[in-house]
């Protein structure tokens, strides 16, 4: 069983403000990138305005190579529980990046039942429909 949507369905769409559009730009790009402060350096995922660091506003945008491990994971397996438009059972991991930010997303291309802290995973990009492309993380070799 793999991560499968399920036709006919809307989903939601994410909200595009300014904070975020460099994340979903990128994304439709097939490009996973990172929040970066231009003046501390520190890496942040979801996006803010400004930095909790710092306080800088002063936010830039830096490509990543998509790689890291799951860090936690559920596994939605009844479908009157899971999200509307996906088919059960599939997992909802947090994955930490090697750059060292934890990002929400889905592990595909697996038995969700196989999934495991520390799991090594990379980007993968689907084209969900024409408007909306989103990153999900599929089992990597070490
Ligand atoms: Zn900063």
């Amino acid at each position: 069983m793999t991560f499968k949507y399920i036709p006919g369905i809307p989903l939601v769409h994410p909200v595009v403000d300014r904070c975020n559009r460099g994340f979903w730009e990128s994304i439709n790009n097939h490009v996973l990138s990172i929040q970066r402060c231009q003046t501390c350096g520190l890496r942040l995922h979801p996006p803010r305005p400004m930095c909790p660091r710092c306080l800088a506003t002063n936010m830039g945008w830096e490509p990543s190579p998509g790689r890291g491990v799951v860090h936690t994971w559920v596994n939605f397996v009844y479908d009157r529980a899971g999200y509307p438009g996906i088919k059960c059972p599939y997992a909802v991991a947090t994955v930490e990046l090697d750059e060292g930010v934890r990002i929400l997303s889905n592990i595909v291309e697996m038995d969700p039942a196989d999934v495991y802290i520390g799991m090594p995973v990379e980007a993968v990009f689907t084209d969900v429909n024409k408007e909306l492309t989103l990153v999900h993380f599929k089992k990597r070799d070490k």
